[in-house]
């Protein structure tokens, strides 16, 4: 039996030749052609105002940091269960992060929650749409606007999906996107920043060309360039713009198959599901899901352990995803204790992602479900 990875790349076929014509151009560095048509189609994908490339999802939470004025002493809401960027960017500023627990039946930050962990130093709330299945934004807008605090999205899973018709990106006066090779849409490493907020822009394209005017010299806005605030170097090379642009512009293609994948998953496990006392995603009738991944609840631990095992002696290769940030040494040290967060806490010990990636065929998906179909929960 072949291998089953967790993830696999997938190509479009257009990559080779618009790298080629990025080399024949002689326009590789950051901001040229391949880079303006990501930034454009990225714009259309969100109904936002601008998109800039960056050199990862990563790199967009950290512009979002500088651009909010983060500083020691603020803090930053984010949902406990989620990828350590969310929180480091800000603790790179200096700033708390404040675990949030998630809900129970999306993993998305508990807008019940939210309201209590608010205080005079709240900065900003970070929302992250888990698996592309949007948060409940009218209540969560709600109580950031009530407060006076900017909400910012970590998109890393949502590009595509929408809360009640709306794109997801769309919703923070700012939004980071992903485009790591896990990710719906990749050029490998890669990453864009999204732009709701019009004040905000020529700020962010200072800080991503080093604290330079750079930007507004080639627009002709200055006639000098040089150095006017801080930043670093958050543009990608245009060999990754050229990459990533073949992959956007087969975006419906690509989402296609990945909604087909999904369906049969669910279908397939339904029954299985039930007979288990394990769940399935849920998608609230008002998110439009962007099919970034697939994974099942276990019952506990012991379940989702036995099944992690079994499948991989079949070769199939499942992942656990986030160790609840409250309790990773990094968020002990910024107080998180067992306990704060436990439908945060019940996902890192129960949730097992199955593989989902564009290019999974339907032979292998049907072997998956077969052998997830064959455990038994020994309670
Ligand atoms: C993948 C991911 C990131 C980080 O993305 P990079 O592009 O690898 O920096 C951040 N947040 C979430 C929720 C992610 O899934």
């Amino acid at each position: 039996m072949t291998r089953i990875p967790f993830n696999c790349p997938f190509v479009t076929g257009r990559e080779h030749a618009y790298i080629q014509q990025a080399i024949d151009t002689m326009h590789l560095s950051g901001d040229g052609p391949f880079t303006t048509r990501a930034n454009r189609l990225l714009v259309q994908m969100t109904s936002s105002r601008a998109a800039l490339l960056t050199t990862s999802c990563t790199h967009a939470l950290e512009m979002m940091a500088l651009l909010l004025d983060v500083k020691p002493g603020d803090e930053v809401i984010l949902p406990a269960f989620t990828f350590v960027s969310t929180a480091n960017a800000f603790a790179l500023r200096g700033a708390t992060p404040v675990f949030c627990d998630v809900r129970a039946d999306t993993f998305n930050l508990d807008e019940k929650a939210l309201p209590r962990l608010i205080t005079r130093r709240t900065r900003a709330i970070v929302v992250v749409h888990y698996a592309g299945v949007a948060c409940n934004m009218d209540a969560i807008c709600a109580v950031a606007s009530a407060h006076g605090i900017p909400i910012v999205e970590d998109n890393a899973h949502g590009l595509l999906g929408t809360y009640k018709g709306r794109p997801l990106g769309s919703f923070g006066v700012l939004a980071a996107q992903s485009f790591h090779e896990t990710k719906n849409f990749s050029c490998g490493e890669g990453g864009a920043l999204i732009i709701n907020d019009e004040s905000y822009r020529s700020r962010a394209e200072i800080i991503r060309e080093k604290g330079t005017n750079r930007t507004q010299f080639f627009q002709g806005l200055v006639d000098k360039y040089t150095w006017v605030d801080i930043g670093s170097s958050y543009l990608p090379s245009e060999i990754n713009a050229a990459y990533l642009v073949a992959q956007l512009e087969h975006a419906e293609q690509i989402q296609e198959r990945r909604r087909r994948i999904w369906c049969r998953y669910f279908d397939g496990l339904t029954t299985w599901a039930e007979s288990v006392g394990a769940t399935l995603p849920v998608v609230p009738d008002d998110c439009g899901q962007a099919y970034h991944m697939f994974y099942v609840v276990l019952r506990d631990l012991t379940d989702r352990v036995r099944l992690a095992e079994e499948l991989k002696r079949q070769d199939i290769h499942a992942a656990f995803h986030y160790v609840s940030l409250h309790l990773s040494p990094m968020g002990a040290r910024f107080g998180g204790q067992p306990g704060d967060c436990p439908v945060s806490e019940h996902a890192s010990a129960c949730l097992l992602r199955l593989p989902f990636f564009t290019g999974l065929s339907e032979a292998d998906q049907d072997r998956i479900i077969g052998a997830v179909t064959a455990f038994i929960s020994c309670r």
